[in-house]
């Protein structure tokens, strides 16, 4: 049984989705006006090691992630670089979808956009309005915070505690420093969209809201995001969603912790800010995901050099192993030699860990056992069976392929590869079980046969016929 840590509850909860097998999950996507940094790369690595290890217990998740492509720094950055908002959020967003692929995150179900939902925003802040939690001041609308009794739930933090010490935009305009923007009246020349209170554009908080209710409906189950989301963003989206949509917003949220370069808080005027694209120029992608697997993903992180390099050098253990694998698997006589292998023992060992409020550290860990463990039995042992060699390598597709994405095989999800090749060895499969059923055990046998030939192995088990691709 999954168990996660739930800010809200801010305790370890068993995870117990609305409608399972059905996983709905949002976190918050970036706001594109330039390219994203390493620490926003440790939320979104975790995020899909999560969303991986949900798909790899059977949920099927919607993984929901947003695209902020207007906001006041996409604005500031067209008056720099002297192209239009529209441009600058179109080039970011690209680069912003080509550095999730390199770093191996597996696309969302959906990226709804901002400036596509203004329907929906417009809708949500209408809402607010008319349940007096909104009001207009000459275009500007703002979010009045005393009209949510419950403000401060997921943050823990008093309103009046908030006021005192607070860094919070005051504006003559508001009831409250707290209150905050749902519609900014746009000025001269800034784009815009029309409203009732006026042209102007929607605030951060509420397009968060208005694009998760849109695609993953009033109560959803999981919602992530970084550690310095939580206050205030996260609090006013839950203020935002509950009071217009009248049920609780989302049953658990999930925040990810600081990343520290050097033991030092990453900023542009200490001169180590990396962004993602800096740290693939020098790195792989494996070698990072591997580093912020081996620390809780709610604790900190520190990021150096070395602890890259020797993630690095971690990495090759796995590597060897494939290669020696697919070595193995690729010569015309395998072996006969049966290993007492005991794979069970690792895989239940691998879910415990994941099981326990996603322990990646653990599971790596589990990992490297299972490398060092199948690495003693093939010095032990000269001619392995394919069978031994099939099982360990379905393995690691399964959990250091498809959980961790810290490596590849060629072949890595046999599932995933080409639709019709799938369609047609599927079809083949079928042809020979009716075979079988009907007794042509010599056709049933030749299909086999011809299949291996071209390198898929298939394997009858309790549930059916399965198959693997060799390369
Ligand atoms: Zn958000």
């Amino acid at each position: 049984m999954l168990k996660i840590y739930n800010t809200l509850s801010r305790k370890v909860e068993e995870f117990a989705p609305i409608s399972p097998p059905n996983v709905g999950l949002y976190i918050c996507g970036p706001t594109v006006y330039d390219y994203f940094h390493i620490g926003n790369a440790r939320t979104f690595i975790m995020a899909d090691m999560i969303r991986r290890y949900l798909e790899y217990k059977g949920f099927k998740v919607k993984f929901v992630m947003n695209i902020t492509d207007i906001d006041d720094k996409i604005i500031k950055k067209s008056v720099e670089e002297k192209i239009s908002a529209s441009e600058i959020a179109r080039k970011y967003t690209e680069a912003f979808l080509e550095d999730l692929n390199r770093l191996k995150i597996k696309p969302a179900t959906v990226y709804p956009k901002a400036t596509e939902h203004m329907d929906d925003i417009l809708k949500m802040i209408e809402i607010l309005i008319d349940s007096t939690a909104a009001y207009n001041v000459n275009g500007n609308v703002f979010y009045d915070v005393s009209a949510f009794k419950s403000y401060g739930k997921l943050s823990g933090k008093k309103t009046d505690e908030i006021e005192a010490g607070a860094r919070v935009e005051v504006m003559e305009e508001k009831k409250n420093p707290l209150d905050f923007a749902l519609w900014k009246k746009s000025k001269e020349g800034e784009p815009s969209w029309k409203s009732k209170w006026g042209n102007g554009r929607p605030g951060w908080h509420i397009e968060c809201s208005a694009m998760s209710c849109k695609h993953l409906g009033e109560t959803f189950d999981i919602h992530a995001g970084g550690n310095d989301l939580i206050f205030p963003h996260h609090e006013n989206e839950i203020a935002q969603s509950e009071v217009s949509n009248q049920k609780t917003f989302v049953k658990y949220w999930i925040h990810f912790g600081f990343l520290n370069i050097n033991k030092e808080k990453m900023s542009k005027s200490l001169g180590n800010f990396f962004t993602a694209r800096d740290v693939l120029a020098k790195y792989s992608a494996e070698a990072i995901r591997l580093l912020f697997a081996q620390a809780h993903y709610r604790g900190p992180i520190d990021f150096t050099d070395e602890l890259l390099a020797a993630s690095e050098k971690g990495l090759e253990k796995l590597t060897n192993l494939r290669d020696a694998i697919e070595s193995a698997l690729s010569k015309n006589k395998p072996g006969e030699v049966d290993p007492d292998f005991n794979l069970q023992s690792f895989e239940k060992r691998f879910n415990e860990a994941l099981d326990d409020d996603i322990n990646t550290s653990q599971a790596v860990a589990v990992i490297f056992d299972f490398v060092k463990e199948v690495n003693r039995k093939i010095s032990e042992f000269e001619n392995l069976n394919i069978d031994f060699y099939i099982k360990i390598k379905e393995f690691l597709i399964r959990t250091a392929g498809n959980v961790l994405g810290i490596i590849n095989f060629d072949a890595e999800d046999v599932k995933s590869d080409s639709l019709l090749e799938n369609n047609l060895i599927g079809l083949l499969i079928e042809i020979r079980q009716k075979a079988k059923k009907e007794k042509n055990f010599q056709l049933a046998d030749e299909i086999r046969k011809k299949l291996e030939e071209y390198g898929v192995i298939l394997k009858d088990t309790k549930d059916g016929t399965d198959y693997l691709k060799r390369n």
